[in-house]
């Protein structure tokens, strides 16, 4: 089984990797501790201390504080409980008139406004773009991911999450 170096772990996060060095690593098998390797280096570039459980989004992870499981941005920002949705308290641009879409699109090439906005999640803190949607005018925050992490460790790893020792 192929074995990557740290460095190599670090240039596929960074999303660096030429398709040549990429391609055997998505389409091959995964190395048994990719997951802990992969952790451990998203551990070491956050400027926090916290406990990461799951990598939840870009940016964005379900740390372990104070016995609970919260969203943490990589600037600091806490967003509360990991099964609240994290995007409800963003600050939140609403692309729903021409002028907002044609910066974005060609002119006749966006969406119409009428049938689709386009929202755009930033961090309360960092001001990073964390996530687009579009959907109908009206439609409900998208959430996103619910990460069953009991499962995930337990069926997965074969082990209890580091919380839960
Ligand atoms: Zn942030």
């Amino acid at each position: 089984m192929t074995k990557y170096d740290k460095r190599t772990l670090e240039r596929l996060i960074e999303g660096k990797l030429v398709w040549d060095e990429l391609k055997p690593i998505i389409s091959g098998r995964k190395d048994a501790d990719r997951f802990d390797r992969i952790m451990e280096i998203l551990q070491e570039r956050v400027p926090w201390k916290e406990k990461i459980l799951l990598p939840l989004h870009e940016h964005l992870y379900v740390v372990s504080k104070g016995g609970q499981r919260i969203v943490k941005c990589d600037c600091g920002h806490e967003f509360g409980d990991y099964r609240e949705n994290w995007k409800t308290k963003c600050r939140v641009r609403v692309r729903d008139t021409i002028e907002d879409i044609e910066e974005l699109y060609p002119k006749y090439m966006g969406s119409d406004p009428e049938w689709e906005e386009i929202r755009e999640y930033y961090c309360p803190d960092c001001l990073t773009l964390l996530d687009v949607e579009c959907t109908p005018p009206g439609y409900p925050t998208v959430f996103n991911f619910l990460p069953d992490i009991e499962t995930f460790y337990e069926k997965w790893l074969g082990r209890p999450p580091p919380d839960k020792k």
